[in-house]
C-alpha cells in the first residue's frame, strides 16, 4: 500500500513546524522574561505544546477534506512573511498594521521587498507548500473524518490543560502579566487580526456621515485667511536640531520666526491612526476608525465656513480626511513635476499660487509629505542633502549600523526643514493679500534601532517615546501677528501638546466660529489644566 498520511497526522506536522520555524520573534520575546535555564525549560516546552495545540484545533476547525491543503498552505505563507518582519523590524501584525499594508501603495510594498524576505518566503513558504501539495492524505470516509476530527481536537485540548496544570506556577502569572506576547505568536494572531480587520471593514452597519460645524462661520474681521498644514511622515522630534539635536538639521528652519512645540505627542503609531484622529473632533483616548469615519472632520468644517480647502498628498492618500474636498495625488508624475527616482515634496508647490490665486475668500491647503518614510530613507531626499555621511543604502535597515541609519534619516529631515522653509516662502509672497499661516506636525515618529525597534506601529499603550514624540512647529506671517499673540504663544511652547490639539488650533488659526470650537483646546490660547 501506498504511503499515506490522515489529515491529523499532517495537520500537526504543519502545525509543529509553524511553531519550530515561524515563532522565533515569540519566543525571543518569551525568553526576554523567562530565560532559559533548567527551571524554566519545562514551562518554555510547554509553551511550545499549547501553541501546536492551538494551531492543531484552529486547523481542524476550519477544514475539510477539500480545503485542509490549501488552508495548510496559506498559514505557512502567511508566517513565512510575518516572521520575516517580525524577526527584522521587530513589529506586530495587529489590524491597524494589516490597515496599513493594505492601504499601502505599490510603490512603498516594493520598497518592502528584498532577498532576505524572498529567503524567508522560499525556505519556510514555497518549500513547505510544495511538499503539502504532494504528500498524500486519506481521509477515510465522511463519518470517519468528522471521528478524526473530535479525536483531535480532545487530544489538542487534553495537552493544553495537562500542560497548563502541570506548570500552573507559571501561567497563573504568565496570562495575566504578559499579555502583549500574545501579538508575536505566529501566524495566530496574524490571521486573528486580519479577521479583525475584515469583520470591522465589511461587515459593521453601514453608517451615515455626521455632518459637524453647519454653523461655522469665517472670522469677522473679513481678512482672508490663506493656512498651510503640513502633515509630515514619521518625523520624531529629538531629530530636529529645534528641540536640541547636536546636529544642524533645521539650517534653514532656524533663520525664520518659528515657533517650536518641543513636546507634542502623536495620536497614534501609524498614519492610518494617527492622520484621521488628527483631523477628527475625537481625542485619542476615545478615538476609534469607525467613529472617525462616520462623521466629517475639521477640513469639512472649513468648508462649511466657506472656505476653500484643497489636500495634495505626497504619501499613500488622505486616509479618509480628504474625500469631500479637492485632493491631488503627487506621488504621480505628471501632477508632480519634480519626480526624479520618486516624487518629492517639494512639488507640492508647484503651480500652488495658480490655485491660490483662483479662489475668493478664505484657503486652507493641507500638504502630505513624504518626509521620513521607512525603511528606505536614503531614497527621501535628493542628493544635494547627503550631508551626513555614510548613509544606509538598503531597505534592510538591520544590515545598516545604527550610525549608517541615523545619517540617513537625519538627511530625510534635512530635505524636510528645507521644503518647511519653501512653504514659508510661499505663504510670505501672499502675505499681502492674506493673514497667512502654516502648522507642521509629524503624524508619528520613527524607532530607528532603539531597543531594538525598527520602523513605528507599535501599540500605543506599549510604543516608545521615539514613536509617539513628533516634530511640530508653526510659522505665522505679518497680518497674522497682528491678531495672533505670537510673543505670548512662544511662551507656552514647552507645554504638553497633542494631536488631540489640532482640529481647535486649526479652527483658531482660521478665525472661525462655531460651537464646536473650544479656545482651551486651541494652542493660541492653550489653558493648561
Ligand atoms: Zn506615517
Amino acid at each position: 500500500m501506498q504511503f499515506k498520511l490522515t489529515s491529523t497526522k499532517l495537520s500537526a506536522i504543519v502545525a509543529l513546524f509553524l511553531v519550530l520555524f515561524d515563532n522565533i520573534s515569540f519566543f525571543k520575546h518569551v525568553t526576554e522574561i523567562y530565560e532559559v535555564s533548567m527551571s524554566n525549560l519545562g514551562f518554555l516546552v510547554s509553551l511550545g505544546l499549547i501553541l501546536t495545540a492551538v494551531i492543531m484545533v484552529l486547523v481542524t476547525l476550519l477544514s475539510s477534506r477539500y480545503t485542509l491543503k490549501p488552508l495548510l498552505i496559506a498559514f505557512v505563507l502567511i508566517a513565512s512573511v510575518t516572521n520575516y518582519f517580525m524577526n527584522t523590524y521587530n513589529v506586530i501584525l495587529d489590524d491597524t498594521m494589516i490597515q496599513n499594508a493594505i492601504e499601502t501603495n505599490v510603490n512603498e510594498s516594493l520598497d518592502l521587498i528584498n532577498l532576505k524576505l524572498l529567503g524567508y518566503l522560499f525556505f519556510l513558504g514555497i518549500i513547505p507548500s510544495l511538499i503539502i501539495y504532494r504528500v498524500p492524505v486519506s481521509y477515510g470516509s465522511f463519518k470517519e473524518e468528522i471521528w478524526a476530527k473530535i479525536k483531535s481536537i480532545a487530544i489538542a485540548l487534553i495537552i493544553i490543560l495537562v500542560m497548563l496544570f502541570a506548570f500552573n506556577r507559571f501561567y497563573t502569572s504568565f496570562f495575566r502579566e504578559n499579555k502583549p506576547l500574545r501579538y508575536y505568536t505566529n501566524p495566530t494572531f496574524c490571521l486573528y487580526s486580519s479577521g479583525k480587520y475584515i469583520f470591522n471593514t465589511f461587515y459593521k452597519k453601514e453608517t451615515t456621515l455626521k455632518q459637524i460645524g453647519l454653523d461655522a462661520k469665517r472670522a469677522e474681521d473679513g481678512v482672508r485667511k490663506l493656512t498651510i498644514v503640513v502633515v509630515g511622515e514619521a518625523a520624531r522630534a529629538n531629530r530636529f536640531s529645534l528641540n536640541g539635536y547636536e546636529r544642524e538639521t533645521n539650517p534653514l528652519l532656524k533663520k525664520e520666526e518659528i515657533i517650536n512645540f518641543s513636546n507634542l505627542y502623536s495620536c497614534g503609531t501609524s498614519t492610518a491612526i494617527s492622520v484621521p484622529c488628527m483631523f477628527s473632533g475625537l481625542e485619542r483616548k476615545n478615538y476609534t476608525d469607525k467613529e472617525a469615519k462616520a462623521s466629517e472632520n475639521v477640513i469639512d468644517v472649513l468648508k462649511h465656513s466657506g472656505a476653500s480647502v484643497l489636500w495634495r498628498d505626497n504619501n499613500s492618500d488622505s486616509k479618509g480626511v480628504a474625500l469631500r474636498v479637492t485632493y491631488q495625488d503627487y506621488r504621480t508624475v505628471g501632477n508632480n513635476t519634480l519626480c526624479e527616482d520618486e516624487c518629492r515634496d517639494e512639488g507640492m508647490l508647484v503651480g500652488l499660487q495658480e490655485y491660490v490665486d483662483a479662489q475668493k475668500g478664505d484657503v486652507m491647503i493641507v500638504l502630505h509629505q513624504m518626509g521620513n518614510h521607512g525603511p528606505a530613507y536614503y531614497k527621501r531626499y535628493p542628493k544635494a542633502f547627503e550631508k551626513f555621511t555614510p548613509t544606509c543604502q538598503t531597505n534592510q535597515v538591520e544590515k545598516c549600523s545604527a550610525e549608517e541609519i541615523g545619517n540617513a534619516y537625519d538627511n530625510a529631515i534635512l530635505y524636510t526643514d528645507y521644503f518647511l522653509s519653501k512653504t514659508i516662502d510661499f505663504l510670505k509672497q501672499n502675505d499681502k493679500n492674506f493673514q497667512t499661516a502654516m502648522i507642521y506636525m509629524a503624524d508619528h515618529g520613527e524607532s530607528l534601532g532603539e531597543k531594538g525597534l525598527y520602523l513605528h506601529g507599535v501599540p500605543y499603550f506599549m510604543a516608545p517615546d521615539e514613536q509617539t514624540h513628533v516634530g511640530a512647529l508653526m510659522w505665522f506671517g505679518e497680518k497674522s501677528k497682528a491678531r495672533i499673540d505670537v510673543q505670548a504663544l512662544s511662551q507656552k511652547t514647552n507645554l504638553a501638546y497633542s494631536h488631540d490639539n489640532l482640529f481647535h488650533t486649526i479652527l483658531g488659526v482660521m478665525g472661525v466660529q462655531t460651537a464646536l470650537y473650544d479656545k482651551t483646546k486651541d494652542i493660541l490660547t492653550y489653558q493648561q489644566k
